[in-house]
This record gives structure tokens, sequence and C-alpha cells, in this order.
């Protein structure tokens, strides 16, 4: 599902930083920022360095990279001090979960009590 790097992608712009954010994590394959729109105290994005579309079709070989991911979205809860209140890890997929950039993020929530089912 490697896509490289495509020059009119929002989140593409924001890892190479032509495009500012607020990071709070990085890795050589891992880029996370705060979301521009923060939906809990803590919401951060958790994407890979090069362009993924989604998660919907995820192929062997990008197993290594989905558990960065999320090793750095658990790292990043750690360091933002809500990993024993809990917190949720979110892959938004199409319209009905009203994806809208189209570059892989994991989004980390948390911070307050978030409700369940989500809206
Ligand atoms: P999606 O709805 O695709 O799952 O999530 C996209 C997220 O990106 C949204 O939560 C939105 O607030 C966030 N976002 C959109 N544009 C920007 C931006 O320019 N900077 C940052 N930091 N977040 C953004
Ligand atoms: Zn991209």
């Amino acid at each position: 599902m490697d896509e490289g790097v495509q020059a009119d992608c929002l989140f593409c712009r924001i890892v190479s930083g032509e495009i500012p954010s607020e990071s709070v994590y990085g890795d050589e394959v891992v880029y996370a920022f705060r979301d521009i729109n923060p939906g809990a105290p803590t919401h951060t994005l958790i994407v890979p360095r090069r362009h993924i579309a989604d998660v919907a079709a995820p192929e062997a070989a990008d197993g290594e990279l989905l558990l960065a991911l999320v090793r750095a979205a658990n790292e990043i809860a750690q360091q933002e001090g809500i990993a024993a209140s809990g917190y949720r890890l979110v892959w938004n997929v199409g319209p009905d979960a009203g994806q809208s950039v189209f570059h892989l993020h994991l989004h980390l929530l948390g911070g307050r009590q978030l409700g369940w089912p989500p809206g």
C-alpha cells in the first residue's frame, strides 16, 4: 500500500514540514502531531512518513509499519499522562466514518471520559 509522497496531500506536507504542526513524536517511519480541531484534551494524529491512503487494504509487509503506529500511540499516551486513565485509538475509513484526509492516520484521544458508541 506504499504510494510514495504526494505533493497535494495535506499530511505529506505536514510530515515534510511545509505546513507547520505541533509535533509530539517522531522516528524514522512515524510522525505524530496535535489535531488542529481536538475532540478531547489529548487528540493527536499518528501517521506514517510515507503516503498510504488508508488502512483498508493492508498487506503482510505493512505489519511492521502498523505496529510502529500503534507503539508510537501508546508511547504518546504515556508522555501525555493518560496511559492509566485510558484512551481511544481510532482509524476512520471512508465516508460513514467521516474520513476527511486520505493519508493513513491513527487518532489518539483521551484526557476525559469518552462516550461509547461514538457519534
Ligand atoms: P479524519 O476525519 O480523516 O479521520 O481525520 C482528519 C483529522 O485531521 C481531523 O481530526 C482534523 O481535525 C485534522 N486536521 C485537518 N487539517 C489539519 C491540519 O492542517 N493540521 C492538523 N494538525 N490537523 C488537521
Ligand atoms: Zn500523504
